[in-house]
């Protein structure tokens, strides 16, 4: 043990799980706060809602997942999740086009969120010093304001309140974190960068009709910005069953009315660019109510400019960064911080504060490339509000270059796989060889 005895994780979530994981391994005690009470099997929860909508997990983030789980993969295949072909098993309208169908060098794993963490939780219970407080719910920190150090969190479970003193206080609580309302009424400032899309989320499950041949397995409509605003995903997951996922961006989607009468939901299919997924809904039958989500807008709390931040508190997760989830990137963004903050523990020559400096550092690395790939997206509609990213004309002229070559032209879609997975930087986008095959596409279509 390296960094100190006591670590407390505020949120059992996705990023909580993982950090637990890590710190598992470099303290001698962590204790998860969770709001739920103990989840008896893969099913939605409270604390998770989005868990009911789809949640893609991309291949970096399942890479780094069996890093830190290995067998858990075939885990979630041997308890129902559904193991794909992710060219040829993924049909994808995308600006316009479909892109191109060929099997590829990559799998994908299709479950629903609550199956992916019932596993991740089976799988952290196997620590011994790792202990998940349930039905606990997280009310303030303990804070030593002389040595400006966060010493420990207070707790509540029914009516009864207790402190918990610890070396190290992560909050994965995500979202709806406070660390930074908190920090603010302390005169600490938290940078903030803010993108509103008003984003709904509307999902239902459902039971296909059997006796249809599909040559998909997943099938993604995307709406082509800036006329089109509303999104379609239907996905095979456990059982047999479909989750399908509406999204509108802008107030598009008014979830009020899909709540009050069910026949919107299907009406929304038929606002998509294709009517694949009206074809599927009219003979399908559905399993379960409809959820709804709203993103108003993404947030990056950018913890790693703030001199004055306590010691002993570390933030992870969406508590740091919640991106537009249509990309399907959170899950990934937190496997990818935990590994990170695995190597940075490894290094046995830096205190437990220069730790958790350098890790909002990493984390900040990890984010920013994404957060301009998603926010380039964002752009392409005039409601959108927020900074926008330098160079924003030449990267959406030439990121819809790639979405357009990609229905024809295989390796420029096979790069594209790579940096959408998380597995190749942007940069791998920008090699001659691409650029040659944009500039000609751009020509023959001038001559
Ligand atoms: C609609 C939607 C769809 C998404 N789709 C995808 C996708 O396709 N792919 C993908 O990778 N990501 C997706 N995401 C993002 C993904 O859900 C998150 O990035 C990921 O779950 C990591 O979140 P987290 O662990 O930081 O927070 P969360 O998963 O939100 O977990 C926070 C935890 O904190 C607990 N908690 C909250 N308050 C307290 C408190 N006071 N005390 C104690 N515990 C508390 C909650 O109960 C919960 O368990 C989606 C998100 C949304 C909203």
């Amino acid at each position: 043990m390296h960094h100190g005895e006591k670590a407390i994780i505020l949120g059992g979530g996705i990023a909580g799980k993982l950090a637990a994981r890590v710190l598992s391994d470099f303290y001698q005690e962590i204790i998860v706060i969770e709001r739920d009470e103990q989840p008896s099997g893969p099913f939605p929860r409270k604390g998770a809602q989005q868990g009911s909508h789809i949640h893609a997990l991309l291949q970096a983030g399942e890479h780094g997942l069996e890093k830190l789980f290995p067998g858990i993969t075939e885990k979630f295949y041997t308890t129902g999740a559904v193991k794909i072909n992710s060219t040829r098993d993924l049909a994808w309208f995308h600006h316009g086009v479909w892109k191109l169908r060929y099997e590829g060098g990559y799998t994908t794993t299709l479950q629903t969120r609550p199956h992916l963490e019932w596993h991740l939780e089976q799988s952290i219970k196997m620590f011994p010093n790792v202990t998940i407080l349930y039905n606990h719910s997280f009310q303030d920190f303990e804070y030593n304001e002389n040595e400006n150090r966060i010493i420990g969190v207070r707790i509540k479970a029914g009516n009864l309140v207790k402190t918990i003193f610890a070396d190290l206080v992560v909050d994965a609580i995500g979202a709806g974190s406070m660390t930074a309302s908190w920090a603010k009424g302390r005169g600490i400032p938290v940078p903030e960068e803010k993108v509103k899309i008003g984003l709904r989320y509307v999902s239902r499950t459902f039971q296909l009709p059997a006796e249809r041949n599909r040559d998909w397995t997943i099938k993604l409509l995307y709406p082509n910005p800036p006329q089109e605003k509303i999104g379609g995903m239907i996905s095979k997951v456990e059982d047999n069953q479909y989750i399908v996922t509406f999204i509108g961006y802008h107030d598009a989607i008014n979830e009020k009315e899909v709540l009050q009468n069910e026949n919107h939901f299907i009406e929304l299919a038929k606002k998509l660019p294709k009517n694949d997924i009206y074809q599927e809904l009219k003979d399908a039958a559905p399993l379960t109510g409809i959820s709804v989500f709203r993103i108003p807008q993404m947030t990056w709390r950018k913890y790693e400019k703030v001199k004055q931040l306590p010691d002993g508190l570390m933030l992870i997760g969406d508590t740091m960064c919640r991106m537009d989830p249509f990309f399907g990137q959170g899950m990934s963004i937190a496997v990818l911080e935990a590994l990170a903050l695995q190597k940075l523990l490894q290094n046995k020559n830096q205190s437990q504060q220069q730790m958790i400096r350098a890790f909002h550092k990493q984390a900040a690395k990890i984010i920013a490339p994404i957060w301009s790939m998603v926010t380039t997206e964002n752009f392409r509609y005039p409601a959108t509000i927020g900074r926008r990213p330098f160079g924003l004309p030449i990267m959406q002229w030439y990121s819809k270059n790639i979405f357009l070559l990609s229905a024809r032209d295989q390796e420029t879609y096979h790069s594209f796989v790579k940096v959408m997975n998380l597995l190749s930087p942007i940069t791998a986008l920008m090699k001659p060889r691409i650029l040659f095959r944009i500039l000609t596409r751009m020509f023959s279509r001038i001559s």
